[in-house]
């Protein structure tokens, strides 16, 4: 990257609040932007656009909060201890496991940390530049200094500009933490004043909420202000996520425990089985070490990490961690129609005026052969069709613009009317923008003898508010009184009902003399109506089987759209998302609903749809959801969704079509635009969360069988020698523990889920059936093994109650063979709990025995690693393994087919229990019933 070679990249000595001459000149820009090539050679002189961090590595201070988190400080007093009491071989091994845990969880952090800064790549912010005589999309890192930017609403600013044409508001939150919008306009020009105050500037990382500028870029990069502040000079601290906290205590619950089991165990071992108490003190240290779960955390943090860069290949962008979870509890999908259910590809079907109705062909998109004559409204639609618009038909790259007046100009060309770009610019007076609160938009165009026409079009129902007169079969104006607005209401009621898109377009002739006004009011007032135009928008591919998912997965989606009410209804008909007869809300009903009835109305109506809905019902129907206590999803792309979409618990912005401020708002940005993604999302987040409480079963479970040992050995008084040493203890810990749970993260989606409800919002990750199935169930099974392996060992080699094991007896050979067998007897037993906890009800061919490769890795390395603990010499004088005879060996090798096995049955049987009490009414105490 070239911008790592430059520390300063903007023109040293160079006063933007100088003469805008001037600063131009300083920058050697001319009036058409730079050249290509010269941009080209500024990015290599200035570097690329972007903010780097200042500051050196980040890396010790990371490693050393992994070394002196609070569980890494209870296993160093546990170190400490062991050094006083002169234990020098297991104090070091518990140092080793807190050097290895800090290791693997630094490196995990790190691997998450990375996968979240990829994302970037993925949604390149987009800047309007002009070069060589002509505005294009640049990406913004490839702004220079001295290039023209073009700047619109929603866009987000992405140099310091000094503004030269126009007049912007924009949100300078980023910069001040002021965020009511700021004007700033070509026209202000100040001096002396601070940079950040002045009018005639806007600055990178600030977001443009309306107008339209051009300005000059004086400064990019680590040049701008915002690079001068070095906003990400620090890490961006991320807010740990209700899991992560849950977690969190989790982890410290069983530190608690494992300290007072440690504390109780030295009286016990000391008072009824007769231990030195330095001996009982190592034995506690060394158990509290076994089990404290201290690498819990960054296991789910990467698993989250992972879910983000997987999700992003698939077009969901999340931008926060701690969203994924928040997508597996999502309940409510309120989605907007164009674009995000329908394709957004609209092809003109149908024109309608006082003359009657003409179906166009769909797959024609030039002039009707023979060139027919129109009854003459139809001509001059037509024209209003051709002239109020800012498409274009024949550029090198196809039709472009927005996609609705695509066909509205393709609409045109097919009517006959002269549809060239340049033609109707000439032609053009005045514009008045699309306005999505009034659905309008119109042009002051010069007519063919010269003189200015108003030319409008818009939603039927609110442009037949601002017309008086209507244009006849003949071309004659006439008054529209109420028999022929019923006429037109009826003609649009009936292509709406069809699922199509229907614009009105209207015009008014103005005297030639006068100047046009140039208030939008007043130039849209007393017009004549003229027609409509259909257009088909057909569904997406896919959406309806995304809309059937949800359906099975208790999701409600609710369409909140700025279209027709008829329109919506037959589009979410369509789509399968309602049935014929769904409650449509319009506008002027929900104006009246106060927030309490808006939530009783979509309680009471399980099929709703809000059409002709404003960016402020939305933000509305969000609030009355959460209030309700739903978790919902809400998408928007303009400026003003961007409330809404902070409101929702997951703002949804769209990354094709959305403005940069609803992307900035949301909490997910669908690269594809596509309302499929917003529902693979939600099942990636079920499947995170699903697959975080699997591992959490598997490392709950092997505490039981590391306390099992130390219990036999203290309540039978000392009479059962110790089943296992205390650097047995840590060995498995080390070995067992890590690998295995890591590629639970990867588990693959259980078949059904999405066929259940939604987690409800308040549930904890962790639930007492899974305890009891990690402890009671798995853990016990696994201890009861391993137990059963060591006596059958010691017995078999002649051990009675009361024989010794002690160094020099007869039998200490074979008491190391048992102990060896009861930390290989839980290494096997924990394999079997692997397979059983990957799935936390189906059976475990539904998700194929051999699907998760990780975890078969993980288990060779842990049997790898076993075979080092009980075959190489130097381990076997720490650990005190001995190896077992080969026909004792055997005896392990059922062992995870009977804890995988047991958990198969027990899993089958709940499924048998479910089946018959469908409500779960009782519930079986080791088991969860639902999924
Ligand atoms: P959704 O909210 O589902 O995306 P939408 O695209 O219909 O639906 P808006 O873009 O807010 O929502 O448009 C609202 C209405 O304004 C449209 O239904 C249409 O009648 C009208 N409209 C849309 N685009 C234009 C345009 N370029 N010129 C004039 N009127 C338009």
């Amino acid at each position: 990257m070239q911008s790592q070679h430059h520390d300063w990249v903007s023109p040293p000595g160079l006063d933007p609040e100088e003469a805008a001459e001037r600063l131009l000149r300083d920058l050697d820009t001319g009036p058409e932007g730079l050249s290509s090539s010269e941009a080209e050679r500024r990015l290599l002189q200035y570097g690329l656009n972007e903010l780097r961090r200042r500051t050196g590595p980040q890396w010790p201070k990371a490693l050393i909060r992994q070394l002196t988190h609070p569980l890494a400080l209870l296993l160093w007093l546990a170190a400490g201890l062991l050094v006083i009491v002169g234990s020098h071989v297991v104090a070091t091994a518990v140092v080793l496991i807190i050097m290895l845990n800090a290791a693997f969880s630094f490196v995990q952090e790190l691997q998450a940390e990375r996968a979240v800064e990829a994302l970037a790549k993925y949604l390149p912010q987009k800047a309007k530049v002009e070069r060589d005589g002509a505005v294009s999309e640049v990406d913004a890192s490839h702004i220079v200094p001295g290039d023209i930017v073009v700047l619109e609403e929603g866009d987000r600013v992405a140099a310091d500009i000094r503004l030269l044409a126009g007049a912007v508001e924009v949100d300078m939150s980023a910069l001040t933490g002021e965020s009511v919008p700021a004007l700033r306009s070509a026209a202000m020009v100040d001096v002396n004043v601070p940079l950040l105050a002045a009018h005639d500037l806007v600055f990178s990382g600030t977001n443009c909420t309306g107008g339209h500028a051009r300005g000059l870029a004086f400064a990019t990069g680590m040049g701008t202000e915002i690079g001068r502040i070095a906003a990400l000079s620090e890490r961006v601290k991320s807010e740990p996520s209700p899991l992560e906290r849950q977690v969190r205590r989790a982890a410290w619950l069983i530190a608690a425990v494992s300290v007072m089991l440690g504390l109780s165990f030295i009286p016990v071992a000391t008072l009824v089985a007769h231990l030195t108490l330095i001996n009982s003190l190592i034995f506690a240290a060394g158990l509290l070490a076994g089990m404290v779960p201290e690498g819990l955390l960054p296991v789910i943090t990467l698993a989250l990490a992972v879910a983000v860069r997987d999700l992003a290949g698939r077009g969901a962008l999340v931008k926060r961690l701690s969203a994924v979870e928040t997508l597996g509890s999502t309940d409510v999908i309120c989605t907007d129609k164009t674009g995000t259910l329908t394709q957004n590809r609209m092809t003109p079907v149908a024109v309608w005026t006082t003359a009657g109705q003409i179906d166009l062909d769909p797959e024609r998109s030039d002039t009707l052969g023979g060139a027919p004559q129109w009854p003459s409204p139809v001509g001059s639609l037509g024209r209003i069709a051709a002239d109020c618009n800012n498409a274009r038909l024949d550029d090198a790259a196809g039709a472009t613009g927005d996609p609705t007046e695509v066909a509205v100009l393709t609409a045109a060309r097919i009517l006959g009317a002269e549809t060239d770009s340049a033609t109707r610019e000439a032609n053009r007076r005045w514009q008045f923008h699309f306005d999505p609160e009034l659905k309008l938009m119109s042009t002051i165009d010069r007519s063919e003898d010269g003189s200015p026409v108003v030319h409008t079009k818009g939603a039927p129902e609110a442009l037949l508010t601002r017309c008086s007169h209507i244009l006849d079969a003949d071309g004659q104006p006439l008054p529209l009184d109420s028999l022929e607005r019923r006429q037109v209401d009826g003609a649009v009621d009936d292509l709406a009902a069809q699922g199509l898109r229907v614009l009105g377009f209207a015009q008014r002739q103005l005297p030639a003399k006068k100047r046009p006004p140039h208030r939008r009011a007043s130039a849209e007032q007393d017009l004549c109506f003229v027609g409509l135009i259909a257009m088909l928008d057909p569904p997406r591919p896919g959406v309806i089987e995304a809309v059937a998912k949800c359906q099975t997965a208790g999701i409600r989606i609710i369409v909140i759209t700025g279209d027709h009410p008829l329109t919506a209804a037959a589009t979410a008909e369509r789509i399968g998302i309602t049935g014929p007869h769904p409650k449509v809300v319009a506008a002027e009903d929900f104006e009246q609903l106060e927030d309490r009835q808006l939530a009783t109305l979509i309680r009471s109506c399980p099929e709703i749809i809000f059409a002709r809905a404003s960016p402020e019902a939305k933000l509305h129907i969000a609030e009355a959801l959460r209030h309700d206590g739903h978790v919902v999803a809400m998408t928007g792309d303009g400026v003003n969704d961007a409330p809404a979409l902070r409101r929702a618990d997951i703002g949804v912005a769209m990354g094709l079509s959305g403005t940069d401020v609803a992307r900035e708002a949301a909490t997910m940005v669908l690269t594809d635009d596509d309302f499929g993604s917003i529902v693979t999302a939600i099942e990636a987040g079920r499947r995170i969360y699903d697959n975080v409480r699997k591992f959490i079963v598997y490392i709950f479970a092997h505490a039981v069988p590391e306390v099992v040992p130390f219990l036999l050995f203290a309540l039978s008084g000392g009479v059962i020698p110790m089943p296992l040493t205390i650097m047995q203890i840590l060995a498995f810990d080390v070995g067992s523990e890590t690998f295995p749970a890591l590629s639970l993260s990867r588990e693959p989606a259980e078949p059904g889920i999405m066929q259940r409800a939604p987690r409800p919002r308040d549930e904890g990750v962790i639930r007492l059936p899974m305890l009891l199935r990690a402890w009671i169930f798995l853990g016990l099974m696994v201890a009861g093994l391993a137990a059963a392996g060591y006596f059958w060992v010691l017995l078999r080699a002649g051990w009675r109650p009361g024989t010794s094991i002690d160094v020099g007896s007869p039998l200490h050979h074979a008491y190391r063979q048992a102990t060896t067998m009861t930390l290989l007897g839980m290494i096997t037993g924990q394999i079997g709990t692997a397979f059983a906890v990957r799935t936390q009800r189906t059976s475990l061919w539904s998700v194929g025995v051999f699907s998760n490769r990780y975890l078969l890795a993980g288990i060779a390395a842990e049997l790898a690693l076993a075979a080092v603990f009980v075959y190489l010499p130097v381990f076997q004088s720490l650990l005190g393994t001995e190896a077992p005879a080969p026909s004792d060996l055997l005896i392990l090798l059922p062992f995870p087919f009977i804890v995988w096995g047991a958990d198969e049955l027990r899993r089958y049987l709940l499924r048998r229990w479910s089946k018959r009490h469908p409500r779960g009414d009782v519930r079986p105490l080791v088991g969860d019933l639902r999924p």
